[in-house]
């Protein structure tokens, strides 16, 4: 079993943080140039995080499989980023925003990381705006805010619907700064294959460069993952098409904890899937709920067009079920309450898997002019998709998934359960719980990435004797050989599969057992397909070409592999948690349609240990203390 300690400070709630930063040992400034750390990822978190390091002083190698650190997956981000700054006056404080993402996570996230994470949050939006990112203003000046699901306070801090992008951007330049000053080393086009050990310790990562094929050695004091979520998983997510689970499943492997794996995130307010020729699904952000409402008819069965069913006849389901937050309901359950309405027969669109979100009242009271300046890229984007123009007639969307709270186990310092490896950003599995509330993520990536590693990695440093170490270590020629065997027997199995069909395959049993709705009998139906898939992938895929050059079907294949183990970790987390909470709904344990929490017997953290190839990874338990927050039956209405 592994020692699980989430170092958590103890003390008052509000002063962990603080105390933590000074008890914390440092790493004088003249001697951080003699450190070195390796960043695997340029998405907020990792961009984040590399520059600020490197302004530090330490020596920063990044790493990314994109042709720039700009392309990061966090550039699709819409929305908004949540700040407890309270500038509405409408009641927001560090308190209530630690309260709304505990709450929000269905009471199964840890209290000390959670307000640390409401604490900082404020400092990320001054740190942004002195970046120069654009968020919206007020006519005085003010910055503007949204209100977004699970609060019913405004905090969301928002540039149109590209938050992500122009906070990336700023990240960007802070890092492109540093790479000018030769502070970062830049690695793009490289894809980290492994993790390195030297005496129990992360010393390094093996790469593959995906144009030339090349596998490289990289050595460090301690390594980053900032390598995103892993929701391509179930082949149809929001997700960018790259975004994958090998960095943090490989390092699961090598002995890093994987937390909550079954913890996802289905977002409602999705473009619905339009047919089997779909590999992607695109996003309509949930800031459009704060003007949007959604309904569906309530006759079963009513084919007329929206415009055609008077008011009388419409239900407007989330008002009606969740009056306080009403639209803004969180999002596991307005998905669960739009999936019931299209399973009740009263979905719209083909297939009737669609609910409609209908602008036409706030065009009215707000007119079109404000509507498309709140939102006219994601109208336009709609547009494109659907050819159906939303300011005209409703949207439809169907929940799809979208985000994974679930990642590698850290502690409060964001280390992992392999000393020296750091998980930040949406790869680890810290602040969301069983569900993450709107506009929260983007604000967990740049906390961990500007605000929380920075000070934990030198705790780790100065805390540590670490043996210096180069690339002719024999653990960097093991892992080399390891990543080049593994190359080897998938260009040399010569079958008839293509990947993306196993993939495709693969996604449907998790979307079908482990995805809105879980039940025991699913969950071990998927757990007999799975090692079967498993199979067919080892035995009858085909990999064309060969691994000394750009190779996007063997980049693909090695990715799906990762996917089909971690597909059957989240069954088993899914099947052992004899609850529902957040995201994870499971069938049996519910109470008039709404999830069923187990305090008594799961309020902990499952941290699967890997086992080896052979056998089933092992559960271990962090329990949850709630100290300061009442554990209570989440309620919106
Ligand atoms: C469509 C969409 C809209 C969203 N909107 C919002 C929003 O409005 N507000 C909000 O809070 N959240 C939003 N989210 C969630 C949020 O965007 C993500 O959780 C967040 O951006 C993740 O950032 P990250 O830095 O952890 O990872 P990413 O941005 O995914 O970056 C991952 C990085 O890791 C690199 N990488 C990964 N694996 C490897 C490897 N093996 N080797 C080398 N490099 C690797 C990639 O190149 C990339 O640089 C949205 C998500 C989606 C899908």
């Amino acid at each position: 079993m592994l020692e699980l300690n989430p170092k958590a400070p103890t003390g008052p709630l509000e002063q962990k943080w603080e105390q933590h930063k000074f008890s914390m040992k440092l790493v004088n400034p003249s001697n951080k140039r003699r450190h070195s750390v390796i960043v695997v990822g340029a998405g907020l978190a990792g961009a984040s995080a590399s520059a600020t390091m490197a302004e530090l002083g330490y020596k920063v190698s990044c790493f990314v499989y994109h042709d720039s650190p700009r392309r990061a997956h966090s550039i699709a981000a819409q929305g908004g980023i949540n700040a407890a700054k309270n500038y509405q006056n409408d009641g927001d404080s560090v308190r209530r925003l630690f309260y709304d993402t505990i709450k929000g996570g269905d009471f199964r996230a840890r209290e000390s990381n959670v307000y640390r994470l409401a604490q900082v949050s404020v400092s990320i939006i001054d740190q942004c705006v002195a970046q120069g990112v654009p968020f919206a203003r007020e006519y005085g000046g003010l910055l503007a805010n949204r209100s977004f699901g699970g609060a019913q306070v405004s905090r969301t801090f928002y540039a149109r619907g590209q938050t992500g992008q122009q906070l990336l951007l700023g990240a960007y330049q802070a890092l492109e700064r540093q790479i000018a000053l030769g502070a970062v080393n830049m690695h793009t086009f490289e894809e980290m294959l492994d993790l390195v050990l030297v005496d129990g310790h992360a010393r390094g990562i093996v790469t593959r460069n995906l144009i030339t094929g090349k596998i490289t050695s990289h050595a460090a004091d301690a390594v980053v993952l900032a390598t995103g979520g892993y929701g391509n998983v179930f082949y149809l997510s929001t997700n960018a098409k790259y975004c994958n689970t090998s960095a943090i499943w490989r390092a699961h492997k090598k002995g890093a904890a994987f937390a909550n794996p079954c913890y996802t995130q289905i977002h409602p307010t999705c473009i619905p899937v339009s047919g089997d020729h779909q590999s992607k699904l695109t996003l309509m952000s949930e800031s459009l709920r704060n003007d949007g409402r959604v309904w569906v008819p309530i006759a079963k069965g009513d084919k007329r067009g929206p415009s055609a069913i008077p008011e009388a006849e419409r239900d407007y389901f989330l008002e009606r079920k969740y009056p306080s937050f009403g639209n803004l309901a969180p999002r596991d359950i307005a998905s669960r309450a739009a999936k019931e309405a299209c399973d009740d027969g009263r979905g719209v669109g083909p297939g009737g898997l669609g609910v409609y979100l209908d602008f036409a009242d706030a065009i009215t009271r707000l007119g079109k002019q404000t509507i498309s300046e709140r939102y006219g890229n994601l109208f336009d984007m709609y547009q494109r998709i659907t050819d159906e123009n939303p300011y005209q007639v409703p949207m439809r969307i169907y929940p799809a998934v979208h985000y994974t709270m679930g990642g590698l186990w850290v502690d409060y310092n964001l280390m992992t359960t392999i000393p020296g490896l750091h998980a930040i950003g949406e790869c680890n599995f810290s602040d969301h719980g069983a569900n993450r509330l709107g506009a929260s993520a983007l604000m967990q990536g740049l906390a961990d990435g500007y605000f929380v590693l920075p000070y934990t990695i030198g705790d780790y440093i100065a805390s540590n004797k670490l043996a210096p170490i180069d690339t002719n270590h024999a653990a960097f020629k093991e892992a080399e050989a390891a990543v080049t065997g593994l190359q080897t027997k998938m260009l040399g199995i010569k079958g008839k599969r293509t990947v993306d069909s196993i993939h495709k395959e693969l996604g449907k049993i998790i979307w079908d057992y482990c995805g809105m709705a879980r039940t025991r009998e699913g969950l071990t139906h998927a757990l007999e397909l799975l090692p079967k898939l498993k199979a067919e992938f080892w035995t009858n895929i085909n990999v064309p070409g060969s691994g000394e050059a750009l190779n996007q079907e063997l980049e693909k294949a090695g990715r799906v592999a990762d996917f089909i183990e971690l597909g059957e970790l989240m069954c088993r987390d899914a099947l052992h948690r004899e609850e529902s909470c957040g995201g994870h709904f499971r069938v049996e344990y519910q109470e008039a349609g709404e999830a069923k929490r187990d305090d008594e017997h799961f309020a902990y953290v499952a941290a699967w240990e890997y086992a080896g190839d052979n056998a089933a990874q092992i559960l271990n338990k962090e329990p949850l203390v709630y100290e300061n927050v009442h554990l209570s039956t989440r309620s919106y209405k």
